[in-house]
């Protein structure tokens, strides 16, 4: 269907020749492509893309040639330098070159670090922002990242650090001061995780969400509790790509999970934080 369609008028910008654009593709769903992807999607020479990008966005550029720069575990950093120097090379051949990450590339993407390597291989870049998958993926999942009355603040966060291991933010500030926290890359280490928050303040029955292959027809929620999480994402056997959702927002998903309604799913609860209650007070 898109190959035929002309993107709506605008000044799109054209790819040259030994430029690198650094481009999100969403969470999953190639419907949340942006249109400034899609015009890449259709001069790129060759594309360059990475585990968490569909194939079906990739059959949308034929004409161009496909590299899968995925990782597999291994040495993460020694790859992600070949990957950055693969970039200058294939800029330097002359080719347009599409960089195609999950999401957003400048959230848990490296997409900072490759822009760098190129900038200071004086290849010229340009960022295309994408739909990153906590904010995306908990839409379809129906939480809403910020509710009014709720919480003012959302907090991303990595869940591994570089070598693989638990990430070490600072626990005890995050479980003080973030009243939405939504974790990637945190599955493996859910148990952790949740050991941090509850020793450091938060509640063992606070709600949480594991959204596994966000926007996906695959899309898989478990509602939980921060004391039941890691138990839950064992007995499910589910496996990533998920974020870890801790905090009340959670709960609208009660009345706001569109996508199960859909498929025929009654409203478990129309007003699940009793907002109702709280505005007829104030
Ligand atoms: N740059 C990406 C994140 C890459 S890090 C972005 O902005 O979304 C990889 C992690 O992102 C995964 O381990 C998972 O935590 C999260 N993630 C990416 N796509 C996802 C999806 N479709 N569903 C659930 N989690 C996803």
């Amino acid at each position: 269907m898109f190959d035929s369609l002309p993107l709506p008028p605008h000044q799109w910008p054209s790819m040259q020749p030994g430029w690198v654009w650094l481009c999100g593709a969403g969470p999953g769903d190639p419907g949340l492509l942006t249109i400034h992807a899609l015009n890449a999607l259709r001069q790129a020479d060759v594309i360059v893309y990475d585990a968490l990008v569909q194939e079906c966005i990739l059959d949308w550029a034929p004409q161009a040639e496909k590299v899968y720069a995925g990782k597999r575990g291994g040495k993460p950093s020694a790859l992600q330098r070949d990957i950055s120097l693969s970039l200058v090379e294939l800029a330097r051949a002359g080719k347009r070159v599409l960089r195609l990450k999950g999401g957003d590339p400048f959230v848990f993407g490296r997409g900072g670090e490759e822009a760098q390597t190129l900038v200071q291989h004086r290849v010229p870049v340009r960022i295309i922002p994408g739909i990153t998958a906590g904010i995306g993926g908990l839409a379809y999942a129906g939480i809403p990242a910020t509710h009014r009355g709720v919480n003012q603040s959302v907090t991303f966060v990595t869940g591994h650090d570089q070598s693989g291991n638990v990430s070490s933010p600072n626990w005890k500030a995050l479980a003080e001061g973030s009243q939405l926290l939504v974790i990637y890359m945190g599955m493996k280490h859910a148990a952790q995780i949740s050991a941090a928050l509850i020793e450091n303040g938060r509640s063992a029955d606070e709600p949480c969400a594991v959204v596994c292959n966000a926007t996906m027809p695959r899309q898989q929620v478990i509602e939980t509790t921060l004391g039941t999480m890691a138990a839950d994402i064992e007995a499910s056997g589910l496996e990533p790509p998920a974020l870890l959702c801790i905090g009340r927002n959670v709960l609208m998903r009660q009345v706001l999970d569109w996508q199960g309604q859909m498929g025929g799913e009654a409203v478990r609860d129309m007003d699940p934080l009793n907002m109702d209650a709280v505005a007829a007070v104030a």
